[in-house]
């Protein structure tokens, strides 16, 4: 096996198209490899010392969080945290310390997995996902990105170089919310995003996104009959019955699919709620389940 340190970006697209892969923190690729879930690429070319990944820039319309961006920034960045705070709580729940200072956004997006905890709020933010090449860049949706459980519609010598995420509108909030078993070290059982925005009490936009309930990420379809009313227990329990019912949940060592089903709506109606109280000015800490005291106590 050959690793190759990259100091710029020319040096990543052009080892890409030598035929090696990118490894960013190594916490998907190389702690997989160690646990036998495959073996390690032959040429490796390691992507974590070009700064102009590790970039969160801001411009008028959108935000760009390059690939490179540690969980460990993405959960105290001002800028995450206000706009996207459902990343911030994604981020927050991710693996131990040692995990979020060293894995990226950019390899949890780019493994693939259902159960990646950022790629639910991603989705209800309206992210997009910048992919380039020694031959040109392009930008494409989550969901033509995502073709099944760790699966991307990306070519062996594209490099995800970072994620847009259209501004916010100042009357909206979002939430992440994840079932845990236990606080450290656990992926996923099922985890809900939300964006919320509202005029007044009444919510003009709503999106809600699902996590390790389908081979890729689910959004959830049919929630216009909601906009025009508040976030009340009505539209709750209408957001929790739409989420149960469009799940597709395998069952497995962690959980059953029956389990999954019911805990799925569960966490996307409390991701609904915490996001329109965080549209309506209030302040609720990351990472939001910890805060509202959902899933494990310690
Ligand atoms: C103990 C432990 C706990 C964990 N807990 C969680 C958790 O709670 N939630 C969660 O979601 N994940 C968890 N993970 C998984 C992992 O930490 C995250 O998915 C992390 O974000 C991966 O980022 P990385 O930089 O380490 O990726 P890497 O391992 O470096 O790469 C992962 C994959 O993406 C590719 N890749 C990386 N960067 C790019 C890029 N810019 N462009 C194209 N391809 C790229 C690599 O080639 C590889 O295939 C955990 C892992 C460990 C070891």
């Amino acid at each position: 096996m050959t690793l190759t340190i990259a100091t710029s970006l020319d040096d990543i697209l052009a080892g890409l198209a030598a035929g090696a892969r990118p490894i960013a923190g190594g916490t998907d690729l190389v702690v997989g490899s160690r646990q036998g879930k495959g073996s390690l690429p032959d040429t490796l070319i390691a992507i974590d010392r070009v700064a102009e990944l590790a970039a969160i820039e801001a411009s008028g319309e959108s935000t760009r969080v390059g690939s490179g961006v540690t969980h460990a920034r993405l959960m105290t960045d001002p800028t995450i945290f206000d706009q996207f705070t459902a990343i911030a709580d994604a981020a927050a729940l991710v693996g131990s310390p040692a995990t979020r200072n060293v894995g990226t956004l950019g390899g949890n997006v780019m493994n693939g997995s259902p159960a990646m905890d950022t790629g639910a709020p991603l989705v209800v933010l309206g992210a997009t996902a910048e992919l380039a090449s020694a031959s040109g860049t392009r930008t494409i949706g989550l969901d033509e990105l995502w073709t099944g459980p760790g699966q991307t519609s990306a070519k062996a010598d594209e490099l995800c170089t970072a994620l847009v995420i259209p501004n916010r509108a100042a009357n909206s909030g979002s939430a992440y919310v994840r079932l845990e078993y236990r606080r450290a070290m656990e992926i996923a059982i099922v985890g809900a995003a939300a964006s919320v925005e509202l005029d007044g009490d009444t919510i003009t936009s709503v999106r809600v996104a699902l996590t390790a309930v389908a081979p890729t990420i689910l959004e959830v379809t049919g929630l216009d009959g909601i906009v025009g009313g508040s976030a009340d227990q009505t539209t709750l329990a209408t957001v929790a019955e739409a989420a149960s019912e469009q799940a597709a949940p395998i069952s497995d060592l962690r959980a059953s699919d029956k389990y999954r089903r019911h805990t799925i709506g569960v966490m996307a109606s409390r991701a609904v709620d915490a996001a329109a109280r965080r549209a309506s000015g209030e302040q609720i800490s990351v990472p939001v389940n910890r805060a509202l005291g959902v899933g494990a106590v310690q």
